[in-house]
C-alpha cells in the first residue's frame, strides 16, 4: 500500500510518497530527516487530525480542525491552544484561526 502524505515540518511542504515493503517503511520525497520521520509517523497512525470547537464572540459554536495531522505527543497542546483562540466575526469553511497552532506545523482552519 502507498500513501501520499504532505510533510508540514516546515514550509517547503513537500510532498512524500511513503510505502510498507516488507518490514521496511520507505519514504520518498523528503529533502531532510525531518520529513522520514513524519512521514512514517503519519504512515503507521502516529499522526492525527485534530477536531475541536471555539466559540465566537456571539457565542456560536465553531467546528475547527488542523489543516493537517500532527504528531499524537502534541495532540494535547494543540487541544489547549484550541481553546485559547478567540473568534471575532463572520468565519467561513477553510478560514486560517491559527497559524502553525502550538507549533505543530498545522494550521487551525474552520470545518464544514
Ligand atoms: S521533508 Fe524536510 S524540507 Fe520537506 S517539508 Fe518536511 S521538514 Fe521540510
Amino acid at each position: 500500500m502507498q500513501k501520499q502524505i504532505t510533510c508540514t515540518e516546515c514550509a517547503n511542504r513537500c510532498q512524500l510518497l511513503v510505502e510498507q515493503i516488507g518490514d521496511e517503511i520507505v519514504v520518498q520525497g523528503n529533502r531532510c530527516p525531518r520529513g522520514l520521520k513524519s512521514g512514517r509517523e503519519e504512515f503507521l497512525g502516529e499522526r492525527v487530525i485534530v477536531r475541536g470547537f471555539v466559540r465566537s464572540d456571539e457565542g456560536e459554536k465553531i467546528a475547527v480542525h488542523t489543516s493537517a495531522p500532527v504528531a499524537k505527543g502534541m495532540v494535547y497542546k494543540v487541544t489547549l491552544a484550541i481553546k485559547r483562540v478567540k473568534v471575532n466575526g463572520i468565519v467561513c469553511a477553510g478560514d486560517v484561526l491559527a497559524e502553525n497552532i502550538a507549533s505543530s506545523g498545522a494550521d487551525l482552519i474552520v470545518g464544514e
